[in-house]
């Protein structure tokens, strides 16, 4: 009876909770929410100023009295708290905005391969005390893959590459299920820290991570031969302390990233050797498919195809391939179900 009314006036969400970018998709409407994974707190009193992209824009500017906050780490939950806080200031966001959204919405919404059973009860726990009446969990690169409308649930071999702000996943998919994968630290942020390194090491200049993050997205490849870009920065001159401005080439960011980037496929490389050659063979013709931020770092593609022989496809749009996903999960529900996590059903009221 309950359960009735619940599904005849809530919409459900999709969210992807990313450690750079929290997403929610609200069925019958798309996405709806696409905000930096950033909270701004006055520690004086305890108070969220601001969440998303406004907490953003204060990134390396703030007084003593604010400190910012990306309540996620490397895909997991690191500060419960602030998580919830956020998750909460989204749906509630989410309600405002659209008459028919009752509270209690059912969430689908990703997770990291490699995390803990706390760390994923923290997940469940922080969507439903930010008003949740179900939560189902799906893996990342399982619904990066629905999201790039690969055929998941047919016996066919489909690499998903999914690389955000603090995670690489690597996933080979077959049967609604993940047969072989590898998840690694080293993503979109690590990128940035190396060409903060950099720059402090050669130029003596200290970059904020912003601005290492723009030089990234402008100019950053990590497959270029002689041509090369260049782009003008400003930092602090750690030797006399005052602002400096340099001009940074493609190449030398290249000479930054280049170490990380091929970790990453170097993963790739390994996941590929532990897959069955069914599988394999499959994946060689089909080819690899790219997403999440990372996946737009230029240059990254040609040299994955160098390095594995394989064809690379960057999915459509893919900042937003896994809240996608859940969102195609929560329009085909009984059909895709199956590729959710088994979940503590006691906690689900219907
Ligand atoms: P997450 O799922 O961890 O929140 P996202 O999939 O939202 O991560 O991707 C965010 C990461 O992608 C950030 O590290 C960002 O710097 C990076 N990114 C976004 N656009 C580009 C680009 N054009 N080139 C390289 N990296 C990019
Ligand atoms: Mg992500």
């Amino acid at each position: 009876m309950f359960k009735r009314i619940f599904n005849k006036f809530s919409k459900d969400l999709g969210i992807d909770l990313g450690t750079a970018n929290t997403l929610v998709y609200l069925k019958d409407k798309g996405i709806i929410i696409n905000e930096p994974s950033i909270v701004a707190i006055n520690i004086r009193n305890d108070q969220i100023i601001a969440i998303g992209g406004d907490a953003k824009k204060m990134l390396g500017k703030t007084p003593s009295h604010i400190s910012i906050t990306k309540p996620l780490n490397a895909g997991v939950i690191s500060d419960f708290e602030v998580a919830e806080k956020m998750i909460k200031h989204f749906i509630n966001k989410v309600q405002k905005e659209n008459l028919g959204f009752l509270s209690h919405p059912k969430i689908v919404i990703g997770i990291p391969l490699d995390i803990t059973e706390v760390e994923r009860k923290a997940v469940e726990d922080a969507c439903r005390s930010a008003g949740a009446r179900e939560v189902f969990l799906i893996e990342q690169p399982l619904a990066a893959a629905i999201g790039a409308r690969l055929p998941i649930q047919e016996a066919i071999g489909n690499l998903i590459i999914e690389i955000g702000g603090g995670t690489t996943e690597i996933a080979v998919i077959s049967l609604s299920g993940i047969v072989t994968w590898k998840s690694l630290k080293i993503a979109g942020q690590e990128l940035d820290d190396n060409i903060i390194n950099y720059v402090r090491e050669n130029f003596n200049l200290l970059l904020g991570e912003k601005t290492a993050e723009e030089i990234k997205i402008k100019i950053g490849n990590v497959f270029i031969g002689d041509e090369s870009k260049e782009y003008k920065v400003r930092g602090r001159d750690l030797l006399s302390g005052l602002p400096k401005e340099i001009t940074l080439t493609s190449k030398q960011v290249k000479e930054a990233i280049i170490k990380s980037v091929k970790k990453i496929v170097e993963q790739i490389k390994d996941t590929l050797e532990e897959t069955p050659p069914e599988l394999v063979a499959d994946i060689y013709e089909r080819g690899l498919i790219l997403s999440g931020g990372g996946a737009l770092l230029g240059g990254l593609d040609k040299l994955i195809i160098q390095e594995t022989k394989i064809p690379v496809q960057l999915a459509d749009d893919p900042l937003t391939t896994v809240v996608r996903g859940t969102g195609i999960v929560l329009d085909d529900f009984d059909n895709l179900k199956e590729v959710l996590l088994p979940i503590n059903q006691k906690n689900n009221l219907s």
